[in-house]
């Protein structure tokens, strides 16, 4: 993969987005930029805009969209002024409601950095449940293992980094649940936003993680006339 892409990876939470978005990150660079992962760095630091997020994310809600709006916008602003990732980029839980959508459109047009598709992953139900109540997950990072079916080599323990993985505290099963019903309502009607704009290719998340990277090469090989 030579040419620039840039992604949205749309779908409920355990669908398999961080996974895939890891394993582009590896093999070919492409930078992931997941909205939940900076949350939490700024909850763990304690900084305004976690504190601002904390209580939404804690209880499995959105944080409201001019929080995610502006820190994003910060976010790719920096990155295009600084050359750092104009090329390529994966948008990892973002956006996740159609203001988030319509901002994003306008920022990237702005900036002149189109996006290239938008992946929707999809699992049913009981396997994201499944998925998100075995997950362990390297805070620093944000790369995930999962008890069953993606265990680490050494309990507890990142296989890259060492570092110690942790259970989120918002992957237990009542937050999941919480979690689901939030992508529901909230980030769903997204399907019909990008599919009306001709952008959306559909993964099923529910393969063996190496299935999924296949047909997620696959959809990008469609996207030649976007490059
Ligand atoms: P994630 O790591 O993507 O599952 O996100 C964890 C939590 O962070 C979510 O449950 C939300 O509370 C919050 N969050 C992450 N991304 C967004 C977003 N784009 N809009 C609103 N809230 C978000």
């Amino acid at each position: 993969m030579m040419r620039a892409v840039r992604l949205v990876f749309l779908g409920p939470p355990g669908a398999g987005k961080g996974t895939q978005a890891q394993i582009l990150l590896e093999r070919f660079g492409l930078r992931q930029i997941a909205t939940g992962d900076i949350l939490r760095a700024n909850v763990a630091r304690g900084t305004e805009l976690g504190r601002k997020a904390k209580a939404y994310m804690d209880s499995g809600d959105l944080v409201p969209d001019d929080v995610i709006i502006g820190m994003m916008e910060a976010e790719l602003t920096a990155g295009a002024e600084s050359g750092a990732f104009v090329e390529s980029f994966v948008l990892d839980g973002f956006p996740r409601t159609v203001r988030q959508a319509e901002a994003l459109d306008a920022l990237l047009a702005r900036l002149h950095l189109p996006l290239t598709a938008v992946l929707l992953f999809d699992a049913d139900r009981d396997a994201l449940i499944e998925r998100l109540t075995g997950r362990w997950t390297n805070p620093r990072t944000g790369r995930t293992y999962h008890v069953a079916f993606n265990p680490p080599n050494v309990v507890g323990i990142d296989d890259e980094d060492g570092g110690p993985l942790v259970q989120r505290p918002d992957d237990t099963r009542a937050v999941v649940v919480d979690r689901l019903s939030t992508y529901d309502t909230k980030t769903a009607p997204l399907v019909e936003y990008y599919t009306r704009l001709r952008m959306l290719k559909r993964i099923d998340g529910l393969q063996p993680i190496d299935a999924v990277t296949a047909a997620v090469l696959a959809a990008l090989d469609g996207t030649d006339e976007a490059a």
